[in-house]
């Protein structure tokens, strides 16, 4: 059994679907389970309508059912049936938003960001049918079982290892959504941002798969982000506990989750491209010697620096920050990197807007703080003298870390 993933930029058009419908064609790995996300950006889409849906500013779906339906009429006979499953969704998101909110931003963020993906892969599930490539369509939401914490919900294994057996064997094609999942009381869940790539992994776990590969627009884990660096080159190989460190800190490709089940069960990750999926890409598997050895540069944008101190001078104890990391878990800000002197302690965090105004704010009740925004986080790992001056480059310094393996520097743009 394998698994194959398939990104929002491997379905963002007509073309993409008819590409990955003509590799599945041409590799024919079967038996298969494919995991789809959401087309393109409507996931960005859908949590637009979701943000005006909640703060009362007339939501909209015009722009996801536009784009969604060009798609479609450029694969399907306008009598195709396809048509009445996609209004049927866009029907029920619909009713979804015609009263006023009555739970939290999180729940009804998972009940309409979900459909993305639900249209997504109706959609090719149809459009392989019409090539001619049987596959079964699955509801994620009836497999992947999840406790209740909407937009970061946590897998309960056993079941889902038991819904898995369940509902797939190894007879067949599968097609199914990744990112979403559902609670015992069947509320619809999301898995966090870029989830997808971790619905393979749970499957690719439970299904003992032989291999998981997650199909994408590059040729497979560079040394870099060629969006940054345009001399960016592929890594062959790699282990999965260097893997887990680059997604860690931020190497966009790959979900951070993706690593640890398929590392439990020694399972290899390929990352390969959808363009040219003659060529093998990168492997991750155990204990893999990093294969070509470089130095690897991740980029994190929109980051704040946040320095906290005690009103009065005193020295910031332990105390102290045991309270602030209580306060970043409450408003789930992962910390990027932090340092602290005897009388201030600074942390880097993503930019959430929200969070991190509720967490100032909050802060400000008991310390002096301060802080600078738009700011740039780079992790090199593996960094010599070069690669920090291919970085360092006349930028701002605002905050300097350093340890055997990795360098990190926030700098202001
Ligand atoms: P998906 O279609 O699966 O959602 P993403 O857009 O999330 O794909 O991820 C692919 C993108 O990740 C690439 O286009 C590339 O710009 C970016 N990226 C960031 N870091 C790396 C890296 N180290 N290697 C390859 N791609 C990277
Ligand atoms: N569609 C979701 C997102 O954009 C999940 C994913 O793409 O992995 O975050
Ligand atoms: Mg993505």
């Amino acid at each position: 059994m394998k698994v194959y993933k398939f990104g929002g930029a491997s379905v963002k058009d007509a073309e993409g679907v008819r590409n990955i419908s003509q590799l599945l064609i041409n590799e024919c790995a079967e038996p298969l389970v494919i995991v789809i996300s959401a087309m393109g950006k409507t996931t960005n889409m859908l949590e637009k309508v979701v943000n005006d849906y909640y703060s009362n500013n007339s939501p909209n779906l015009d722009k996801v059912k536009l784009y969604h339906y060009s798609i479609l009429e450029e694969l399907f006979d306008k009598s195709h049936s396809i048509f009445d499953d996609v209004n049927n969704l866009f029907v029920e998101i619909e009713w979804a938003i015609e009263d006023t909110p009555t739970s939290t931003y999180a729940y009804e963020y998972d009940q309409i960001v979900s459909v993305g993906e639900l249209l997504s892969t109706k959609i090719v599930s149809a459009f392989l049918d019409q090539e001619g490539f049987a596959n079964k369509w699955i509801d994620a939401r009836d497999i992947i079982r999840t406790d209740n914490t909407y937009r970061n919900a946590r897998v309960d294994w056993q079941l889902t290892k038991y819904n898995i057996a369940k509902y797939i064997s190894d007879s067949e094609v599968f097609l199914t959504q990744g990112f979403i999942g559902c609670t015992t009381e069947n509320f619809t869940t999301t898995l966090g941002r870029e989830g997808s790539d971790f619905t393979a992994a749970i499957l690719g776990f439970a299904l003992d798969a032989e291999e998981v590969t997650i199909w994408k627009d590059v040729d497979g884990m560079l040394n870099a982000d060629p969006r940054y660096f345009d001399d960016a080159k592929l890594l062959n190989q790699l282990s999965f506990a260097e893997a887990i460190e680059l997604a860690y800190f931020g190497a966009k490709v790959i979900h951070p989750k993706t690593i640890q089940p398929l590392k439990e069960k020694n399972i290899s990750l390929r990352i390969k491209s959808f363009l040219n999926p003659k060529e093998e890409g990168t492997v991750i598997f155990d204990n893999a010697e990093m294969e070509p050895f470089l130095p690897s540069f991740i980029i994190k944008e929109n980051q704040i620096l946040i320095s906290i101190s005690a009103n009065d001078l005193s020295f910031i104890v332990e105390d102290h920050l045991s309270y602030i990391f209580s306060l970043l878990a409450k408003y789930g800000l992962g910390i990027n990197m932090m340092q602290n002197s005897a009388v201030s302690f600074s942390v880097c965090v993503d930019n959430d807007s929200q969070k991190i105004l509720d967490l100032i704010s909050e802060l400000k009740e008991g310390f002096k703080v301060q802080y600078n925004d738009q700011l740039t986080l780079c992790t090199i790992r593996h960094y010599d003298q070069s690669a920090i001056d291919k970085v360092v480059d006349e930028k701002n310094i605002l905050l300097e870390q350093k340890s055997r393996q990795t360098i990190q520097f926030v700098f202001s743009n």
